[in-house]
């Protein structure tokens, strides 16, 4: 049964919609894998993977079949109550992490909202209000919340709303003497992202987060890593901090967790956890039976030896072809990332042009993203075919050598 609506058009965004965004001049509407049609009926390959949501691509499915299972069965219940797929959620996170206790809430901004709160409630249950600051690096990203935008490093996100969060400080990322030099007893918490992702695709130094962990013992202070966007599988293990070998108080995912539906999540331990008591922090629609029952089976897909060993391998495929693509004309001499969060780095004579090549890209049929106006950043699904990997990178060289050549 098809439901017939009203035609729509790329236009209509500018006369209706709140102009936030500046979106393609295409519309896509329908995708399967690693591909998506726009409403031409043009097919393109996707790298850009809905900004590292699309971790099993489009319309996996398992997951449609656990979303339409769910559908008919229960869609909201409220944090009155609470539900079989959240516990089956909560019960295998813990399973598979670090964390003893898990809130769910909608998107990463959410997640990050919970890990400061719970950090700054911590820190003023054990110590007192004294001690509530918070350490970030420049150019990082947390979302678009006052609080997450007063903690991410990039003043053109938090500028002009008014009075920021107090008591945040920014330092230089994977600068282990300025951190050592930020730090005090009245430091709450460091964030950092394992991989700066929006600021770059830069992933941290492993010395870095050691000495981040040491510093955060000595001073009594939560290390919080954000693993919105280098979280469930991304990096080539199910989260980043396992690749460093470093392990957080709190961590934070979203975006890939869902495959595409909304969904984030804090986790912790339990003698952190028990700092949010009844009634401290809450939401209408985390832990939503839909979201926990699509998130539990990409957990199940995701968190396995084959994807993630798959993810490895997939990512040598795409440094080396985009490395000698790079090279070939002249762009980038430098991919850098983890997994499949890959970031080209443009050279003197390309810098500030990402965009153009993202551009370049969607006119020859492939979707990339930029992170920064110098880097071109890949974040495909996680189980791009390989006949979608070597097309859709073909289809990228043609866009930098027409764009090389003027
Ligand atoms: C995308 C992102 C966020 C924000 O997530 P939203 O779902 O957009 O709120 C936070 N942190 C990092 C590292 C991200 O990449």
């Amino acid at each position: 049964m098809s439901v017939q609506h009203d035609p729509v058009q790329r236009a209509d965004f500018d006369q209706y919609l709140v102009p936030n965004y500046a979106p393609a001049a295409f519309v896509p509407v329908r995708g399967l894998g690693s591909r998506v049609w726009d409403q031409s009926g043009r097919e393109l390959i996707d790298f850009a993977g809905g900004i590292a949501v699309n971790a099993l691509g489009h319309c996996h499915p398992a997951l449609v079949k656990a979303l339409t299972e769910q559908a008919n069965t229960l869609w909201h219940i409220s944090n009155v109550f609470t539900n079989e797929p959240t516990l089956r959620l909560a019960h295998k996170l813990v399973d598979a992490t670090f964390a003893e206790r898990v809130f769910f809430c909608n998107s990463g901004a959410e997640a990050n909202e919970a890990a400061f709160k719970l950090a700054r409630r911590v820190a003023h249950d054990r110590f007192g209000p004294e001690k509530y600051e918070i350490i970030a690096a420049l150019n990082s990203f947390h979302g678009r919340t006052l609080f997450t935008v007063s903690v991410g490093g990039q003043p053109k996100y938090s500028d002009g709303f008014g009075p920021k969060i107090e008591g945040i400080t920014h330092v230089p990322y994977n600068d282990l003497d300025a951190l050592k030099a930020a730090i005090s007893d009245k430091t709450c918490a460091v964030v950092l992202e394992p991989i700066q992702g929006e600021g770059g695709v830069l992933p941290a130094d492993k010395a870095y987060l050691e000495g981040a962990r040491a510093l955060c013992d000595q001073h009594n202070a939560l290390l919080v890593f954000d693993e919105v966007q280098s979280g469930m599988g991304r990096s080539g293990e199910l989260f980043t901090y396992m690749h460093y070998g470093v392990t957080p108080d709190i961590l934070s995912s979203a975006k890939s967790l869902g495959g595409g539906f909304p969904i984030g999540a804090m986790l912790t331990t339990t003698e952190l956890a028990k700092h949010l008591a009844v009634g401290t922090h809450g939401t209408t629609y985390g832990g939503n039976p839909l979201a926990c029952a699509v998130a539990e089976a990409v957990l199940d897909i995701v968190n396995t030896p084959e994807v993630l060993q798959g993810v490895k391998a997939k990512s040598e495929q795409f440094k080396q072809r985009l490395l000698a693509i790079g090279e070939r004309y002249g762009m980038f001499a430098e991919v850098r990332g983890l997994g499949l969060l890959l970031g080209c780095v443009l050279n003197d004579a390309w810098k500030g042009k990402a965009k153009a090549v993202l551009d370049a890209a969607a006119a020859e049929g492939v979707l990339v993203l930029q992170a920064s106006p110098d880097v071109v950043r890949f974040a495909p699904s996680l189980v791009v075919e390989e006949a979608d990997i070597v097309d859709g990178l073909d289809r990228f060289e043609r866009a930098v050598a027409k764009l090389a050549q003027g």
